[in-house]
C-alpha cells in the first residue's frame, strides 16, 4: 500500500545541509498498522511528511496504493493526497469552526455539496464516538475528543491510508489507549492501512503489526513485530520487551528465550536441567500481548561460558524456542560476536 524507494531529503539552511532522510526503503502492506519509531531527530516526521508529499523528497520515489506520487502533476497530486488522511499531534483544528465544520472542511475543498458534506460529517462523528458534539467548538472538547475530531476529518475523503504523526503524544495514558483502540478499530472495520510515527514503544506494543526503527535518517531494522521479537540481536525487540535480570557470576552464559502463543518454557527448562545435569537460574520473565498475540520472553543463566553451553543451547532451539545469547555483562541485543550468532542459528 505504501512503498518508498531510496527516499532522501536534504534540508539546506544558512549554508548548512542536513540529510533528514538518507535512502529510506519502506514497505507497508495493505491493511496493516505500521509504526516507525526512533529518537527525536531520527527523521520520522520528515518521512511521514514525504509519504503524502507535504514535504517533497530530494530524491527517491513514493508509491501509495500503486500510484507514484512523486511523478504526479499538481492537480492529480492534490486528488491523490485527498485520499491519504493525516492526523497530527496537536490536532490542527480550526478554533473558529464547529466540530462538524472542521470535519466538513476537506469535503468543502473537494467541492462536495453542503447536504452531502453534512451527511458525511455526521456519519464520521458517529464513527469516532462524537455524534453529540457536532455543534461544539474545539475549545469545549478534551484532548482525546479533539483527536477524535482530527481522525474524523482525516477520514472525510474515504482514504485507504491514514498517516498519524505522534497522534497520542499530547494525551494522557488512558486517553492514549482509547485513541489507539479507535485507530485499531478503524483499521479493522474499514480495512484502513495505518502508518504512524511515534517515540513511544507502548504505542507499537498496543497496535502495530509491523514496525521500523529509524536512526540518522535510515531504517536500521524493520519487520513484523512478532518476527522482530524472535530475532536474535533485535534492538527493537529489546526496547519493546526488555527482560531484566543480571547474571550472578562472571563465568556464566545468559540466554534470552522468546516464545509465542501457548508454548510453555517451563517443561523445556526442567528437561534441559535434567538432560545435562545443570542448574539453571531464571533471571527474568515477561508475558505480554502484542498486536493481539501473546509473546513471552524469559532470561535464563547457564553455568559456564558460552563454549561450554553450545549443546544445551542447541537443545533449546530444537525445542522450537527462539534463543538469543548475550555475553556476560551486556544485554543480549548488543551482541556482535559472530561465534555466538553462528552457534545459535
Ligand atoms: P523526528 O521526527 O524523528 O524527530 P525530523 O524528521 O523532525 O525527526 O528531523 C530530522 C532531521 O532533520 C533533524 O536533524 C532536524 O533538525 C532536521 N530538520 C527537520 N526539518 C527541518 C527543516 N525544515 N529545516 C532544516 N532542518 C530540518
Amino acid at each position: 500500500m505504501i512503498t518508498t524507494t531510496g527516499l532522501t531529503k536534504v534540508y539546506r539552511s544558512r549554508g548548512r545541509e542536513t540529510a533528514a532522510l538518507d535512502g529510506v526503503d519502506l514497505h507497508v502492506r495493505e491493511g496493516e498498522v505500521y509504526g516507525v519509531v526512533g529518537r527525536s531527530g531520527a527523521g520520522k516526521s520528515t518521512l511521514i511528511r514525504c509519504v503524502n508529499l507535504l514535504e517533497r523528497p530530494t530524491s527517491g520515489t513514493v508509491q501509495v496504493a500503486g500510484e507514484d506520487l512523486t511523478s504526479l502533476p499538481g492537480s492529480a497530486l492534490r486528488a491523490a493526497r485527498s485520499r491519504i488522511g493525516m492526523v497530527f499531534q496537536h490536532f490542527n483544528l480550526l478554533s473558529s469552526r464547529t466540530v462538524q465544520d472542521n470535519v466538513e472542511l476537506p469535503l468543502e475543498i473537494l467541492g462536495v455539496s453542503g447536504k452531502e458534506r453534512s451527511r458525511k460529517a455526521l456519519e464520521l462523528l458517529d464513527l469516532v464516538g462524537l455524534s453529540d458534539k457536532g455543534k461544539a467548538y474545539p475549545a469545549q472538547l478534551s484532548g482525546g475528543q479533539k483527536q477524535r475530531v482530527g481522525i474524523a476529518r482525516a477520514l472525510a475523503g474515504d482514504p485507504k491510508v491514514l498517516l498519524s504523526d505522534e497522534a497520542t503524544s499530547a494525551l494522557d495514558p488512558e486517553t492514549t489507549r482509547s485513541i489507539l483502540q479507535l485507530l485499531r478499530d478503524l483499521n479493522e472495520q474499514l480495512g484502513l492501512t495505518v502508518l504512524l510515527i511515534t517515540h513511544e514503544m507502548d504505542v507499537v506494543k498496543a497496535i502495530c503489526d509491523s514496525a521500523a526503527l529509524m536512526k540518522d535518517g535510515r531504517i536500521v531494522e524493520s519487520g513484523k513485530v512478532t518476527d522482530l521479537l524472535a530475532t536474535p540481536g533485535s534492538e527493537l525487540a529489546h526496547e519493546l520487551f526488555p527482560v531484566g535480570g543480571r547474571p550472578s557470576g562472571e563465568d556464566s552464559t545468559v540466554v534470552d528465550l522468546t516464545f509465542h502463543g501457548e508454548a510453555a518454557t517451563e517443561p523445556v527448562i526442567s528437561q534441559l536441567s535434567r538432560t545435562y545435569n545443570i542448574d539453571i537460574s531464571v533471571l527474568g520473565a515477561a508475558l505480554e500481548t502484542i498486536a493481539g498475540r501473546q509473546v513471552g520472553r524469559m532470561r535464563i543463566e547457564l553455568p559456564g561460558r558460552f563454549e561450554d553451553n553450545v549443546v544445551p543451547i542447541g537443545f533449546l532451539r530444537e525445542k522450537g524456542l527462539q534463543v538469543d545469547v548475550a555475553p556476560v555483562g551486556k544485554p543480549a541485543d548488543s551482541n556482535n560476536d559472530s561465534l555466538v550468532k553462528e552457534a545459535v542459528k
